[in-house]
């Protein structure tokens, strides 16, 4: 009963967290500090550490931080190993530590709006210099399913999505705008979340078949940008993908804000005076 009532307080819950981040405005959106006449959305300390982040090298295909040498012919080995991987190119803002990891479960527990534009700004910044945003004719949120929208405080992809096509508006003003779409693919099948899977073939099991195209739906000839807060296997996002291109997408890249660290990436340390990531 009690879980019945969080959700239905859940709008009311966001509503007023909204009211109050509208009258505190001066909160950093990372640490959630005062940030005093500075009046950023973020503090110095942490946009020292998401400038950090942003710098680290990735593969431009799969989004693994990696260093540079590793990268070969706009891919990694990991990737170009990967039958699965099935995107031309995938970008994203950094690993899921520290500040990041921390705006992406506010946004997507807490339905956090502020958390969602300066995300969304992130990404947009990091589509602005990856060399095919110019080429990417719609966007598409990885869909949520309806069953999971109602236990949730918000749908954070989609969130996401609309923050960086706005940012993208700011950013390219004589530009014409990059529609977003969340009626061409469906989620089908309500399945556990991602996060309480064990292992790599259990995210991939968890989500085989899940998304379909829509009837009468069609991205042929279109080149598609999928929109997602976190990529772990890459098996949500290529499913997705997948989905697409039986509708006749002629390309399908991915956006992500953060890609937890895994085999292959590079090594990384806690720095102990900001308690932040740190490459090494
Ligand atoms: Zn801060
Ligand atoms: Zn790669």
């Amino acid at each position: 009963m009690t879980g019945v009532c969080d959700r239905l307080m859940w709008p009311l819950v966001a509503a007023r967290r909204g009211l109050l981040e509208a009258l505190l405005p001066t909160t950093c959106v990372g640490c959630r500090r005062w940030i005093g006449a500075e009046r950023g959305p973020v503090c110095e300390t942490c946009q020292d550490e998401i400038d950090r982040e942003m710098r680290t090298p990735a593969c431009p295909r799969c989004a693994r931080a990696m260093p540079t040498l590793s990268i070969f012919d706009k891919g990694c080995a990991v990737c170009k190993s990967e039958r699965h991987w099935n995107l031309a190119g995938t970008i994203r803002v950094g690993g899921y530590d520290g500040r990041l990891r921390e705006m992406l479960l506010r946004l997507k527990y807490a339905g956090g709006q502020r958390e969602s534009d300066h995300l969304g700004s992130l990404l947009a910044a990091r589509l602005l210099e990856c060399g095919w945003l110019d080429s990417i004719d719609v966007i598409i949120p990885v869909p949520m399913h309806l069953l999971r929208r109602v236990q949730r405080p918000c749908n954070h992809a989609h969130m996401l999505a609309e923050s960086c096509v706005r940012a993208l508006r700011r950013l390219r003003p004589g530009a014409e705008p990059i529609p977003l779409s969340n009626s061409v693919i469906q989620r089908r099948k309500h399945t556990p979340s991602q996060t309480g899977a064990a292992s790599r073939q259990m995210r991939f099991e968890n989500v085989k078949g899940c998304f379909a195209p829509r009837k009468r739906s069609s991205l042929a000839g279109l080149t598609v940008c999928i929109i997602d807060n976190l990529l772990v296997s890459g098996a949500t996002i290529t499913e997705v993908a997948k989905a697409a291109r039986r509708i006749g997408a002629k390309r399908v890249y991915g956006a992500v804000i953060a890609r937890p660290p895994g085999p292959g990436d590079a090594p990384r340390h806690v720095s102990p005076e900001l308690g932040t990531p740190a490459v090494i």
